[in-house]
C-alpha cells in the first residue's frame, strides 16, 4: 500500500468499539499506509479490539490501563521490542464518574476530580514521556478535548476542567519536544456518539443542539475527526505543534442559535 503514512508506525489507545473516535482515525491512517499498533482497557474490550484491529492488518494490541503505570509501561516496553522506534500516538483517552456529569460543577468530590484529572489528563503527559523515547527521528502526538474546556457546556462540569488541563499540557508539551522535532497538537471534537459521550447527562439533547446550530447545520463524524487527525500527524502539518485544532462542524464560532431558532 502506498500513501502519505507510508513506512510510518503507531500507537494508538482509546479504541472501545467501531464508534470511538480513535476508529475513525485508525481508518484515515491505516488507509494511507500507516501500520498500527493498538491499546486495550481491560479484556473485554480487548475482544472487541482484537477483530478491529485485524480489518486494518494489526496483530499488535497491547492491554493498558493508565490508572495502572505497569500496564503503560509494558506497552511501550513490547511496542521497543518489535519496532524500536514510533513515529506517532493517538491518545483518546477520558473518563469521569458518570454521576459527576450532571448538575452542578461545584458539587464535583475531590476523588472525582483526582481520578478524571490522572485518566484524562495526566495520562497524556506520562504517555507522551515514554513515547518520546522511543521517536528518534522525531514524531508526532495528538490528544482529544472538547470545547468545553473554554466555555461552559450544561454537565461537562469536571471533564471541562481536565481538559483545560489537557489543552494547557498539550502547548508545555509542544514546548519540551519541538528540539527532537516531536511535535503535540489536540483535536477538539464536536459531540459524537460514543461510550463516553454517553455518559455525559443529556448527552442528545446537546448532540442534537449542536446539528441544529453549528455553521454545517451537522455534527463532525468520526471520519471527519479521521481526516483532520490525518493532517496533524503525517508530514503535511510539519510546521504545526502546540494547537487545538477544532473538528465540531464550526459550533464553536458561535454564540447564538441561528437566526431562524432564534426567531421562533
Ligand atoms: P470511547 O468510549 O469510544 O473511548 C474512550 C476510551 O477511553 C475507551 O477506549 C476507554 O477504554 C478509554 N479509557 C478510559 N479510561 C481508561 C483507562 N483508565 N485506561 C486506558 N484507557 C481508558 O469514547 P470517545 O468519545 O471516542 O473518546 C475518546 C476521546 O475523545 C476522549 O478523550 C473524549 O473525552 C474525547 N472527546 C469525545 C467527544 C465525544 O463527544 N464523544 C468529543 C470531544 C472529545
Amino acid at each position: 500500500m502506498t500513501g502519505i503514512m507510508q513506512g510510518k508506525r503507531g500507537l494508538i489507545m482509546g479504541v472501545a468499539n467501531n464508534h470511538s473516535i480513535a476508529w475513525g482515525i485508525s481508518k484515515a491512517l491505516a488507509a494511507q499506509g500507516a501500520e498500527l499498533a493498538f491499546t486495550y482497557q481491560g479484556e473485554a474490550l480487548g475482544k472487541r479490539v482484537k477483530p478491529l484491529a485485524a480489518e486494518l492488518q494489526s496483530d499488535f494490541l497491547l492491554p493498558c490501563d493508565v490508572e495502572d503505570l505497569a500496564t503503560v509501561d509494558a506497552a511501550f516496553e513490547a511496542i521497543g521490542e518489535r519496532w524500536g522506534k514510533l513515529d506517532f500516538i493517538v491518545h483518546a483517552i477520558g473518563f469521569s464518574d458518570k454521576n459527576e456529569l450532571k448538575g452542578l460543577y461545584a458539587d464535583t468530590t475531590r476523588e472525582n476530580f483526582s481520578r478524571t484529572m490522572v485518566i484524562s489528563c495526566f495520562s497524556f503527559t506520562e504517555i507522551a514521556r515514554r513515547a518520546a523515547g522511543l521517536m528518534t527521528d522525531g514524531g508526532a502526538m495528538l490528544t482529544l478535548t472538547y470545547g468545553g474546556s473554554t466555555r461552559v457546556i450544561p454537565n461537562y462540569n469536571v471533564m471541562g476542567v481536565a481538559k483545560a488541563a489537557l489543552e494547557s499540557s498539550v502547548r508545555y508539551l509542544a514546548a519540551d519536544y519541538g528540539p527532537q522535532d516531536i511535535r503535540v497538537n489536540a483535536i477538539s471534537a464536536g459531540p459524537v456518539r460514543t461510550l463516553a459521550g454517553a455518559g455525559i447527562a443529556d448527552a442528545r439533547a446537546i448532540y442534537s443542539w449542536n446539528q441544529k446550530n453549528a455553521p454545517l447545520r451537522r455534527t463532525a463524524t468520526i471520519e471527519d475527526i479521521g481526516g483532520s487527525a490525518l493532517y496533524l500527524l503525517s508530514d503535511l502539518s510539519r510546521g504545526v505543534t502546540g494547537e487545538i485544532h477544532y473538528v465540531d462542524a464550526g459550533y464553536n464560532i458561535t454564540s447564538l442559535p441561528t437566526l431562524e431558532r432564534l426567531r421562533k
